[in-house]
């Protein structure tokens, strides 16, 4: 049944597939191929296997796109990769700074479309959020992204672009040795749509992010969430061990089959036994719960007595998001006081429940808050 389902939904994925990345003048974008696929083309083009390694090395690493300044690459073979290829980046349409630092970009691909990519700075850290579709086929009540139709997944070489575009914004190549003291230094994938209806370029993404011999990010420090695609979870335990985070909202089947529409597929017992049986999911590596506090609607002292029972047994924390408005969201943001009492329940029973603080409301830049204007460009 769930290998049914995993072949269904990849399936589906591929209709919404990216297009090809191709320069108009017919040149190829050699971001977002694989190790394999690059080595490949070098062999296509008569070049030995250590070619793929040496470009490897610039391209992620050295954060370079001008293969004349590869300086160990032979002019002749500069100028033979220079006529076929290019690497990459997102144009940038729009850029913006919120007053708590937080930065949002609007990129553009080669076919107009575009996404939200966000980077949240802390003291000695920070995060990046990238967005995985453009739109999102599912419908979140409370969630602005949910409002805009679905028009195609982003591929591969999109979702590590929006990484490479938010370093060259910071200058932070070459790739800073080890993972300390690096800003850019996790990556949460949070952004618009739903990861796990995109798994494969997703996947592909991730793998060539936590490449040691380029940006090596670990996978300690990249978190998914997702709304609860539970036949995708246990394939992205296994075979990335990310971090997971799971978007909960509600105790009640009920109440989420409102906020989160998912939950009809999967409902709650479904998708916390994915939780369960998280591969790498442990004391240590916390399954994060992220719980929008709406107010009135599912911030009761009932409720968190509840979410306490339900998450029973299971390495977790609780984030509790205060609700992001966005024009013509129909909730309001739980008051204070309901938000502390409920973090208190959660905590007294032992999981920390730290309260998100919101990030570039003033820029749109906090959760839920992402939405392009897709949908209207397509129907024009
Ligand atoms: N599609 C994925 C990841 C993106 S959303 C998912 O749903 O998990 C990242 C988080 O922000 C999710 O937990 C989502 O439910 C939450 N969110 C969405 N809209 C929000 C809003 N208006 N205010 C606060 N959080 C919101
Ligand atoms: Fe999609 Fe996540 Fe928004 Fe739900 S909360 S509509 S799954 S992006």
């Amino acid at each position: 049944m769930t290998e049914a389902e995993r072949a269904r939904i990849l399936a589906k994925a591929a209709l919404f597939a990216p297009p090809a990345m191709v320069e108009a003048d017919g040149r190829r974008d050699l971001v977002g191929l694989s190790r394999a696929e690059l080595e490949a083309e070098m062999l296509a083009l008569g070049e030995k296997p250590f070619r793929a390694k040496q470009l490897w090395h610039w391209i992620y690493h050295q954060g370079e796109r001008d293969f004349a300044r590869m300086t160990s690459i032979a002019r002749p073979t500069q100028a033979k990769l220079a006529e076929r290829f290019v690497i990459g980046r997102p144009a940038i349409a729009a850029e913006q700074t919120s007053e708590d630092g937080t930065r949002k970009w609007l990129f553009a691909w080669r076919d107009g479309q575009k996404v939200e990519t966000v980077f949240i700075p802390e003291e000695d850290r920070g995060a990046v959020c990238l967005s995985t579709q453009v739109g999102c086929t599912l419908s979140c009540s409370f969630c602005h992204t949910g409002t805009q139709k679905l028009v195609r997944n982003l591929g591969a070489a999109e979702i590590v672009g929006q990484f490479m575009a938010a370093r060259d914004s910071y200058g932070e190549w070459p790739t800073p040795k080890g993972e300390e003291g690096r800003l850019l230094s996790n990556i949460v994938v949070m952004g618009m749509g739903e990861p796990l209806y995109n798994y494969e370029n997703l996947a592909k993404a991730l793998t060539i992010i936590m490449d040691h011999e380029g940006i090596g990010l670990s996978r300690r420090r990249i978190t998914l969430s997702t709304s609860g695609v539970v036949p995708m979870m246990d394939k992205c335990g296994a075979e990335l061990g990310v971090n997971l985070a799971v978007s909960l909202h509600a105790v009640t089947d009920e109440l989420r089959n409102e906020l989160v529409p998912l939950n009809r597929k999967y409902p709650i017992a479904e998708l916390l036994a994915a939780c369960r049986r998280y591969p790498g999911a442990s004391n240590a590596r916390r399954i994060t719960f992220e719980y929008v506090m709406l107010r009135g609607v599912n911030d009761s002292e009932a409720e968190a007595r509840e979410l306490v029972r339900l998450l029973r047994g299971i390495p977790a924390k609780v984030n509790l998001i205060p609700f992001n408005p966005w024009p013509g969201s129909a909730y309001r943001t739980s008051t204070p006081e309901a938000l502390r009492r409920f973090a208190e329940i959660v905590n007294a029973a032992g999981y920390s429940s730290p309260i998100r603080r919101p990030r570039g409301r003033d820029i749109l830049a906090a959760c839920g808050q992402l939405k392009t204007e897709s949908e209207r460009a397509r129907r024009a």
